[in-house]
């Protein structure tokens, strides 16, 4: 290794370890929905974003084996050479049909589909005006846009209404999560479409987390509130509730063939592979018949809400499954989450940059596979949480809802 790149490396390392937020790929290997494989442990998941327990499901499963003997594993080329099969078609039009819009252009990944979409949307001339919590991925397609970008404060649609009206020579947009990823709460969709509708701007929803999981069939919060009709370009992910991997923008056919031309992420890298399109069909027809499922998730997120707020922890009692623990300081965030790992259950510590600093978290979230004996056992875990001297949770991270 050359002298510059061994410094580099090491100073950085050192400088993440002084301040707690090294951070490392450690193993976890899903075995039944619920629960994860540690080593040799067989501990509760309460952090994955597989809500619905569908990445071990076996229909999906012989779906993704069943296309790699029938077609391959690897698709060969970007979806504009030969990379494009009917399943990819097919895969778009059910995802459609689901959400009930014109079209959907599936992408290799939410990551892909925010950088993509609004490097598309906007550039230098242009405006986008941003939640101040949004997902990297959002960011990263804002700092690409090249175009003005203009930050809220979370949630704060009148705020984000004063901002889109800044003078512009180009385009504006307004993007924002639906619920948020390391928050757990709902952004204003209505007056948030109010706003983009009265200045005149594209409305990028990012519903990574609500997919699968909110409303009738899991189409998502926007659906849920009768505004699905008003968002321009929807945002999926297939690697959370769905349990597969890649996502999708919905919208209209103007919007898909704006994307086939203009989505830097959509052009230039190789098409989802046919096991992984096969699976997210599957995944579709499993997430649209889930309601049993979401019943479920709903029952085991009241009963872990209430816990908590019982045990003395700074959590709502009503809210969605992604329930924040707010610790403050990166450290006490480790402790709690050692402390839980120690008594059987898995909840990362989420620090900076994930969070902004002084917020580090536990990032609970609730899984349909739970049973009773499962939360019971999940509590028990909590409540030594709760004994350990110097570990308070407050909602001091600019949550409106946690
Ligand atoms: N948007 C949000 C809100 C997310 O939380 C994530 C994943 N953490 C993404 C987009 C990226 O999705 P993917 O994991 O499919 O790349």
């Amino acid at each position: 290794m050359s002298r510059a790149a061994d410094a580099l490396f090491r100073q950085t390392l050192e400088r993440l370890e002084r301040e707690n937020r090294l951070r490392a790929t450690e193993q976890a290997i899903v075995g039944r929905p619920g629960r994860l494989r540690v080593g040799d442990r067989e501990v509760l998941d309460l952090c994955s974003n597989d809500y619905l327990g569908l990445s071990a499901s076996p229909k999906i499963a012989e779906a993704a084996s069943n296309a790699a003997l029938s077609e391959g594993t690897g698709s060969g080329a970007s979806r504009l050479v030969t990379g494009t099969r009917s399943s990819h078609l097919l895969l778009e039009e059910e995802t459609a049909r689901w959400l009930g819009c014109g079209a959907a252009l599936f992408f290799s990944s939410g990551y892909h589909a925010n950088v993509g979409v609004l490097d598309a949307l906007a550039g230098p001339g242009d405006l986008i005006v941003s939640d101040e919590f949004n997902h990297a991925s959002i960011i990263d397609g804002c700092r690409l846009s090249g175009a003005r970008t203009l930050i809220y404060p979370h949630l704060d649609a009148g705020e984000a209404d004063r901002l889109l009206s800044t003078p512009v020579s180009g385009r504006r947009v307004l993007v924002t999560e639906s619920l948020f990823s390391m928050h757990g709460d709902a952004a204003p969709l209505e007056e948030l479409a109010d706003a983009a509708q009265r200045r005149d701007a594209v409305l990028v929803l990012d519903e990574a987390h609500a997919v699968g999981v909110v409303g009738e069939e899991g189409r998502g919060l926007a659906a849920r509130m009768g505004l699905a009709g008003r968002v321009d370009v929807l945002i999926g992910t297939f690697g959370k509730a769905a349990g597969v991997f890649g996502a999708f923008a919905a919208g209209s056919d103007l919007m898909r063939a704006f994307l086939v031309n203009r989505a830097r992420t959509f052009v230039f890298t190789t098409s989802p592979p046919p096991p992984i399109v096969a699976a997210c069909r599957e995944s579709v027809r499993a997430m649209r018949a889930a309601s049993d499922l979401r019943e479920r998730l709903q029952s085991n997120v009241r009963a872990l809400r209430e816990g908590l707020a019982d045990l003395g922890f700074a959590v709502q009692r009503e809210g969605n499954h992604i329930i924040p623990l707010v610790f403050g300081d990166e450290q006490a965030a480790i402790r709690a989450s050692e402390i839980l790992l120690d008594n059987g259950v898995m909840v990362r510590a989420i620090r900076p940059p994930s969070v902004p600093a002084g917020a580090s978290r536990l990032r609970i979230t609730g899984h349909a596979a739970h049973g009773p004996d499962d939360l019971r056992a999940a509590l028990a875990a909590f409540e030594n949480v709760a004994r350990e001297p110097g570990l308070t949770s407050s909602t001091a991270d600019g949550s409106k809802a946690g």
